[in-house]
């Protein structure tokens, strides 16, 4: 993968037919470099059509998930591609399929951590952040939900044109496409129908959530936040830039998931906003989503975050202690011990720091890495209190 060159814009037109599962894109990429003869994109199997740089047709080669284009470019440029095809999920050994996957009735899109190309060519590294526009053309009993504010929605007939664009700098993992037949059970909460009054309820605290959060880590980072439950299970809910995807398991009318509805949305600020320079520093989102979980529970009336620290590392001390959550190896990315240690490393740092300080540092965190990428260092280099944070992040055993 070529790193000489970065992706500022990506304006992509879509145009979805549920019933045939058939997906026809064009990717217009707005990009830069000082030099180059030619350049690579990360691309799923969807079949291309034509590629133009800066509007003519340039040669280029397709396979094993790398689209080739070999052109002369300097300074900025455009790259359009034309493609179209099933969109199929991209298999992985440690994280089963990823990106645009089919739904009983509509798609969903989880990228995270590589699955973007399944679904638009892209610059897919997690610190390669680009504004979007997002144009994805639907059977009108649809709904589509993608990242951002919703510019414009034309209905021409038997289809609706739905026009999202997002602003603020994201990642790729992050970008989103959302169909389903959903209606509004809350302002922008979309669920099936015949969820929509649980999902009223299970969702009815996320305001008081976005007050408490924005009180703890500083201003809601983007312009809207909207939720999509699917009429299908998931195995977990997953977050996108300004939206997060439920599966209808995560919806019984009683709250019973509402810790992960808080952990979701605190990836906003966590993993969104403040994203990270590569997937190793993954406890910089995990561990404070994880860790925003516990702080809605004790402001909520729920257990304490003392309690919920005691708990999870009751449950960490019977698993084996072999992981560096600083640096956890590809396979353990998203092992449970990352979210866990990593929210017991910040209750070890509340608990020598003091709240006043501790949300004080957050705040920080959160405002000088605004729309930004981060790395771990950045988070020790600010917060001080090395050894401490070494004990947890960088040895395996877990610390007294
Ligand atoms: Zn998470």
């Amino acid at each position: 993968m070529d790193m000489s060159f970065s992706v500022h814009h990506y304006a992509l037109e879509l145009d979805y037919k549920p019933h045939s599962a058939r997906l026809t894109g064009r990717a217009v990429l707005q990009a830069s470099c000082s030099s180059l003869s030619s350049f690579s994109l990360s691309f799923g199997p969807l079949r291309i059509s034509k590629v133009l740089v800066n509007g003519r047709p340039a040669r280029y080669g397709h396979a094993g998930g790398v689209l080739n284009v070999r052109a002369a470019v300097r300074g900025a440029f455009t790259v359009d591609v034309r493609y179209s095809g099933t969109p199929k999920p991209i298999s992985t050994p440690e994280w089963g399929d990823l990106g645009w996957d089919e739904l009983t009735d509509g798609s969903i899109v989880a990228s995270q951590p590589i699955g973007a190309p399944s679904w638009f060519p892209c610059l897919d590294e997690p610190w390669s952040k680009a504004s979007y526009h997002l144009e994805v053309t639907a059977p009108s009993p649809y709904t589509v939900v993608c990242n951002g504010v919703l510019v414009d929605g034309k209905v021409s007939g038997s289809t609706t044109r739905w026009t999202y664009s997002m602003a603020e700098p994201m990642a790729t993992y992050l970008a989103t496409v959302q169909i389903g037949q959903y209606v509004e059970a809350l302002p922008d909460v979309w669920a099936p129908a015949r969820l929509r009054r649980l999902v009223a309820h299970d969702f009815g605290r996320q305001d008081a959530m976005i007050e408490l959060f924005s009180s703890l880590f500083g201003p809601y980072p983007f312009p809207r936040y909207s939720v999509v439950v699917t009429d299908d299970a998931l195995d977990v809910p997953v977050e996108a830039q300004g939206l997060s995807t439920f599966g209808a398991n995560h919806v019984d009318g009683r709250r019973g998931s509402e810790r992960l509805v808080a952990h979701e949305l605190a990836h906003q600020w966590f993993g969104n906003s403040v994203g990270i320079a590569d997937w190793e520093h993954i406890w910089l989102n995990e561990g404070f989503a994880c860790y925003s979980e516990w702080l809605w529970s004790e402001a909520s009336g729920g257990r304490s975050a003392d309690a919920c620290a005691a708990a999870a590392r009751d449950l960490l001390r019977r698993q084996p202690q072999n992981l560096v959550i600083g640096r956890p190896p590809r396979a353990d990315w998203f092992d449970d011990r990352v979210y866990k240690r990593g929210a017991l490393t910040l209750h070890a740092l509340r608990r020598e720091m003091g709240d006043d300080s501790f949300f004080a540092l957050l705040r920080e965190w959160c405002a000088r890495n605004r729309h930004g990428s981060v790395t771990t260092e950045d988070f020790l280099l600010l917060a001080g209190h090395r050894d401490l944070l070494d004990r947890w992040l960088f040895k395996p055993e877990l610390p007294r």
